[in-house]
């Protein structure tokens, strides 16, 4: 399948200079929602994995069915003061701005196997910060999972060497 054609591009947002890969045209297609969930899963099937976890909030879109059709648990990363518990906290780089994450401390035990899934990696700034806070909370990082890698910000060398899944590189 042609996932690329299902991705439109808007040069310009949400500031000028930045080409915002959309993928809400992607998402809106069944075949192209249903193969980029399987494919993903089918990347991912040899890792051996306890939870999905994906940041807030194109992360929550793709990483809760890739949870869901590998048969475990998802966990969200969610922005500051949106999670009502105890929070790890990890301050990250966006292409287009800063900001910090949180997850909360008892989402799960430690030792657990993690893979953390987002839409979209850029600068990297964001998947970094989430391994942090896996780290905080003692968990065993298996590998990442985005449907776009923007090459050229060589966002893969900010990550912990763990296996990279991708659909698209731009
Ligand atoms: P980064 O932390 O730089 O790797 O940025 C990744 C996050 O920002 C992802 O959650 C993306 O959804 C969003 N993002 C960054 N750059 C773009 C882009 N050019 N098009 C769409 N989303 C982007």
């Amino acid at each position: 399948m042609d996932l690329k054609s299902l991705i439109r591009d808007i040069p310009d947002f949400p500031k000028p200079g930045i080409l915002f890969r959309d993928i809400t045209t992607l998402l809106r297609d069944p075949q192209g929602l249903r193969y980029t969930i399987d494919s993903l899963a089918e990347k991912c099937s040899a890792m051996s994995v306890d939870y999905v976890v994906g940041m807030e909030s194109r992360g929550f879109i793709f990483g809760a069915p890739l949870a869901y059709k590998m048969g475990i648990g998802f966990i969200p990363v969610r922005k500051p003061g949106k999670l009502p518990g105890a929070v790890h906290f990890a301050e990250y780089e966006l292409e287009y701005g800063v900001d910090q994450l949180e997850m909360h401390r008892d989402a799960m035990a430690s030792g657990s196997r993690v893979l953390i899934v987002d839409d979209l990696i850029a600068t990297g700034g964001t998947a970094a910060a989430t391994a942090k806070l896996l780290e905080q909370a003692g968990c065993e990082l298996v590998g990442f999972a985005f449907i776009i890698e923007l090459q050229a910000l060589g966002g893969r060398q900010k990550l912990p060497d763990v296996p990279i899944v991708t659909l698209l590189e731009y």
